[in-house]
């Protein structure tokens, strides 16, 4: 199979002829031919975008909505499709891919396509002597950059909120997992979206991802990805005042005060720690424990590690996938053995499984201070630390003692405190007794070195447009 670039309405291959192979993960096979795009490729989709702006911005928001909704259904009605190639890409378990990234894709498009419906813009009276009102308009083409951990949903994340806004996109999805990119193209064929407002140019990050960073046509960049690309991208947009949103990486506390609930403390965090193979930037991969329950937690925490099942992506009763590629399953591997050299015990996993792919067990980490570069380097796979401390102090310093601040999730029936901690720790989300629980009106970001900007909701379409004060004087 070999996929192309989508561009004005059309699938079109790279102009350099070149293709990348696209391996599925849990086979360590290829699956696709994926266009090695250049700046060529990316020239391209940006004029296409460029020609499509006028008339797509003042197409009315109800036809624009009604457009975005098509797509939603048509995700809707292909979704178990999508969730298998997602899976297949990517080497996460089948199931979640139907339970999470394909329904949240879903919910991404409806959610945008009637918020614009909604969305109110200021006026400010000043006095008798005139009227302020904010005019927001969309800027032009939206440069939109997505890593392969939730491909599809991370994607539309972005494009759902640009596009409906007025503005045309051109989107690169990450390299490793371009092919629910693809099956969105086709869909908004059938949904209705005007050739040249959603472009999709694949390859590599270094190569067609700089280059749409650094088109001089595009005034706005969307990026999710890691901290170190994050920065590179921030340094060529920033000379050009480009709009810039960074999502990046994270390493997430997990709170756990000796009054919790501690079975759904547990169950939880262990969904935290491991979904998607800890791939998710919000996962929990740093637990801290008070001290007076801490070797009960350990002993369930790892008894509960030890039951996942490994396998099979696409057998439904599979709970952990394969790692996305063999350079992160090393990275990964790497960082297990580093644990054993600071000093760390494994107590549950710690070994590449015997198999085809990229597996490895989820693995449970003790003994390790929180200095320790296990506790503050972002792994991004089924590796956690459990650390115990003493009192609440303790716990905000700890949960605090990294460069990130993506997210938290503490556990305690104190409401006080749960409100004290959550104020006081450094993030961009705090869970309280939960994990995961999205409302899309929400912002969302990262403090820190884990990003700069909210995305989400409201916060989203004032991203993607600009604020335009109009006076008018009264009288
Ligand atoms: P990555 O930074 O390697 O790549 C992300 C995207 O950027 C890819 O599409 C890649 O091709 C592109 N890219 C790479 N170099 C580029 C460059 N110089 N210029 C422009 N684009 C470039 O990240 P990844 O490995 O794909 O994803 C994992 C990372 O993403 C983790 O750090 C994770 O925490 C983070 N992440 C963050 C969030 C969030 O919402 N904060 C969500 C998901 C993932």
């Amino acid at each position: 199979m070999r996929i192309s670039n989508f561009i004005g309405g059309e699938f079109v291959a790279p102009k350099s002829g070149a293709y990348f192979p696209d391996i599925n993960p849990a086979t360590a096979q290829p699956i696709a031919d994926v266009p090695d795009s250049d700046a060529a490729d990316v020239d391209a989709a940006v004029a296409a975008a460029k020609n499509a702006f006028p008339v797509w911005s003042r197409t009315t928001a109800e036809e624009r909505s009604r457009i975005l909704l098509r797509l939603a259904d048509l995700i809707e009605q292909n979704l178990d499709d999508l969730a298998r190639i997602e899976s297949r890409d990517n080497g996460k378990p089948l199931s979640l891919a139907r339970a999470l990234d394909i329904p949240r894709a879903v919910a991404n498009f409806r959610f945008f396509a009637t918020a614009i419906l909604h969305h109110a813009s200021a006026a400010h009276i000043t006095d008798t002597t005139a009227l302020n009102y904010t005019l927001r308009q969309p800027l032009g083409v939206a440069g939109l950059i997505s890593p392969w951990n939730l491909p599809l949903y991370l994607l539309s994340w972005k494009i759902a909120p640009a596009i409906a806004s007025g503005n045309t996109c051109v989107a690169k999805p990450s390299e490793l997992t371009p092919l629910t990119a693809d099956r969105l193209a086709q869909l908004s064929l059938e949904a209705g979206v005007p050739a040249g407002v959603m472009n999709i140019v694949h390859g590599y990050g270094a190569k067609a991802g700089a280059a749409l960073v650094e088109h001089r046509d595009v005034p706005m960049i969307s990026f999710t990805g890691g901290t170190v690309t994050g920065a590179r991208v921030a340094a060529s947009a920033a000379p050009m005042f480009k709009k810039l949103s960074l999502e990046l990486g994270g390493k997430n506390p997990t709170v756990v005060f000796a009054d919790a609930d501690l079975n759904d403390a547990i169950r939880t965090s262990l969904r935290s720690a491991f979904w998607n193979q800890g791939e998710i930037c919000l996962c929990g991969s740093r637990v801290f424990v008070e001290r007076s329950i801490y070797d009960q937690f350990v002993d369930a925490f790892t008894e509960g590690a030890k039951k996942l099942k490994i396998g099979d992506p696409s057998d439904e009763s599979t709970q952990v996938g394969a790692l996305i590629s063999e350079a992160h399953l090393h990275k990964v591997l790497g960082y297990i053995e580093l644990a054993k050299e600071e000093g760390g015990t494994i107590v549950a996993g710690g070994s590449r499984v015997d198999r085809d792919g990229y597996f490895v067990e989820p693995t449970v980490i003790t003994g390790l201070g929180c200095d320790r570069r296990v506790l503050q380097e972002e792994i991004f796979g089924p590796v956690v630390t459990i650390t115990p401390f003493d009192h609440e102090e303790e716990a905000v310093a700890f949960a605090n003692s990294t460069r990130y601040g993506l997210s938290a999730s503490l556990w305690t029936r104190d409401l006080k405190r749960a409100h004290r901690v959550a104020a006081a720790i450094d993030s961009g989300t705090v869970w309280i007794n939960c994990w995961l629980l999205r409302d899309l009106r929400v912002p969302f970001g990262g403090a820190k070195d884990s990003g700069v900007g909210r995305e989400g909701g409201f916060e989203s379409l004032e991203f993607f447009t600009e604020a335009k004060n109009v006076c008018v004087k009264l009288g």
